[in-house]
């Protein structure tokens, strides 16, 4: 599938964990029904609450080095000792067919997909979830964490941060704000769905 046949667009989503990315993506796909999820594929395991093929396709790593193989993914990347690939059948179906798709994303994966997806079908949104300072005090209010996990987490943080550079646009989810976020974040994509039309005209 050429570029240049694409119609439809991508809203690449970058956060650090515990930024309420969730909530955010609930409240969007709430508020369009006609909103695509990539459901990408990945090794880690499946948290409380997820379900295989909803949230992700839970693979071996096995599984995910045939894909590797078999030039499944249109970007993969390795990111807390799991593998993480957004499979090419989910994204650039719709981006032919003219619509939009939401796919989760970390850093390498951008800078992949930065280079195979023209900039007029692409956006990319980091979500602002505050210092490290807040989003540890916010975890650590929640559940008590070993200092191996917390050094983890800072890691993950780091690399989670260094991408906001790369984001067309950010959106700011630090405490009391998610009124706002969520406004914005709206807004964002009735301007992508207003772009998608222009062009079809
Ligand atoms: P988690 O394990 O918390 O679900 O995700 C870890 C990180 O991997 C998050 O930053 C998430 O956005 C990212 N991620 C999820 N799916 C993909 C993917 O298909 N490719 C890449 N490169 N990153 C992904």
């Amino acid at each position: 599938m050429e570029a240049d046949s694409y119609t439809g667009h991508v809203l690449l989503v970058m956060a650090p964990m515990g930024s309420g990315k969730g909530t955010l993506e609930r409240y969007a796909f709430a508020h369009f029904p006609e909103l695509l999820f990539a459901v990408s594929c990945t090794t880690r395991q499946p948290r409380p609450g997820e379900t295989d093929g909803q949230e992700y396709h839970f693979i071996t790593r096995t599984a995910f080095e045939q894909k590797i193989e078999n030039e499944e993914f249109l970007e993969w990347a390795e990111f807390g000792g799991n593998l993480y690939g957004t499979l090419k059948s989910e994204l650039l179906t719709p981006l032919v067919n003219g619509q939009l798709i939401l796919n989760e994303i970390e850093l390498q994966g951008i800078e992949q997909i930065k280079e195979l997806i023209p900039a007029a079908n692409r956006t990319i949104v980091y979500i602002e979830a505050g210092e490290w300072t807040d989003l540890v005090n916010r975890a650590l209010a929640r559940a008590p964490m070993s200092p191996a996990e917390l050094e983890k987490r800072r890691e993950r943080y780091a690399h989670e941060v260094a991408a906001k550079p790369y984001a067309d646009i950010v959106i700011d989810n630090r405490d009391g704000k998610l009124e706002s976020a969520q406004a914005a974040f709206v807004a964002v994509i009735e301007d992508i769905y207003r772009t998608i039309k222009q062009a079809q005209r």
